[in-house]
């Protein structure tokens, strides 16, 4: 099986997996016991926490709070600083974030405003400052975009955001972008959320990296623990196999980097262009291509590059309700809904071989132009 959805979800890291085995089976007591087993638990999770911040950030100006995922992290930045008035985000940004803004509505907490994409799916910069006035306590600009790949540039962004309105919260979600571009978090940014089992990291593990300067209700309210900043017994396990996937994901960052360009741009080369347009940017995130069949469903497409061993993703929900249907992000970027209908996300990890790429690149052209001829 070849596997092309890692932007979905990655293969835990095996070798950080095997390190981290001995949090589960030996020291797996809870680390706020006060017995020495349990409180050494705690010097553990100061090392990942360090290791884990310091490779996009200032330890002396962020730190970092461990969450169940990045879906809980994007909701505790939100909800925790979301105020009276309005707070402003992207036509792009995956549910965690879209949803929980939708949600400030409901409870009647503040007005969202959503800013609209460019063609290449970044967020359009002027018209996402001219939604921000002096009643907007909260922005979040994603950093790479899920489905297209595109890269917001959030330093600058959030540079822009401060200096429209110097009382903003600024907040990004990081998912798809930690371990894979290089990246440092500049000083204008407050909050960044990233999920550990996009980077061969196990689901279930998170983290919200803050300014330190910045107090941080806790979403979460029980035993107190991560500072009192998000209670639940740590998951200590899940927490040290992150660190050292992290660990292996950054030193081969670069050379991913370079790498997965590569066979980004050999994929769409082999790509047959009679069926398939390229909506991903050139400068986006070499880890995802989303291409679109314009005139095919998508949903077809993946299940029958299922069945001849190809697993990819793709830009629309398994549902016939026009709401839900269609990739809003594609949607927001000016495509039409035949072109959102027929996206397939290609989205690959540091395992992908330029092998993989050959075969599925071999596949999706047969099954894109047998589809298409059984449509005509
Ligand atoms: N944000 C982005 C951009 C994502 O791609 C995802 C997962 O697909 C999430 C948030 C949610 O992360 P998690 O699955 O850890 O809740």
């Amino acid at each position: 099986m070849i596997y092309l959805d890692n932007a979905a979800t990655t293969k835990p890291h095996a070798e950080a997996f095997e390190r981290a085995r001995v949090y589960a089976e030996e020291k797996f007591y809870n680390p706020s016991a006060l017995y020495n087993e349990g409180y050494a638990l705690q010097g553990e999770l100061k090392t990942a926490r360090s290791a884990l911040l310091s490779k996009v950030a200032d330890e002396n100006t962020f730190e970092l709070v461990f969450t169940s995922c990045g879906t809980e992290s994007d909701n505790q930045a939100i909800f925790s600083f979301a105020r009276r008035g309005n707070a402003v985000t992207t036509a792009g940004e995956h549910s965690a974030v879209a949803a929980a803004f939708a949600e400030l509505k409901n409870r009647g907490v503040a007005e969202p405003r959503f800013a609209p994409l460019q063609k290449d799916g970044c967020v359009n910069v002027e018209k996402l400052l001219a939604l921000i006035d002096e009643k907007t306590s909260f922005v979040s600009v994603m950093h790479v975009n899920n489905e297209l790949g595109s890269i917001n540039d959030i330093n600058a962004i959030a540079k822009l955001v401060k200096q429209k309105n110097p009382r903003v919260i600024f907040h990004s979600d990081g998912v798809q972008a930690y371990g894979k571009i290089p990246f440092r978090l500049g000083k204008e940014v407050d909050l960044y959320s990233v999920s550990a089992h996009k980077i061969g990291g196990l689901k279930g593990v998170g983290a919200l990296i803050k300014r330190k300067s910045l107090t941080l209700p806790p979403y979460l309210i029980g035993g107190g623990q991560e500072s009192g900043k998000r209670s639940g017994t740590e998951n200590t396990f899940g927490i040290k196999q992150f660190e050292y996937a992290a660990q292996a994901k950054f030193a081969s960052l670069e050379a991913d980097f370079k790498r997965l360009t590569a066979y980004r741009e050999t994929l769409w080369e082999a790509l047959d262009k009679s069926v398939y347009s390229r909506l991903s940017p050139q400068d986006g995130t070499p880890y995802i291509l989303s291409v679109s069949a314009i005139g095919l469903r998508g949903e077809i497409l993946l299940h029958m590059a299922n069945d001849k061993g190809l697993i990819v993703g793709t830009g629309s929900a398994c549902s016939s309700n026009v709401k839900t249907r269609y990739s809003k992000t594609v949607l927001a970027c000016g495509h039409d809904t035949k072109t959102a209908d027929g996206v397939l996300r290609l989205s690959f990890s540091g395992e992908t071989t330029e092998a993989e790429i050959e075969q599925a690149a071999a596949i999706l052209n047969e099954i894109g132009r047998d589809l298409k001829r059984r449509m005509q």
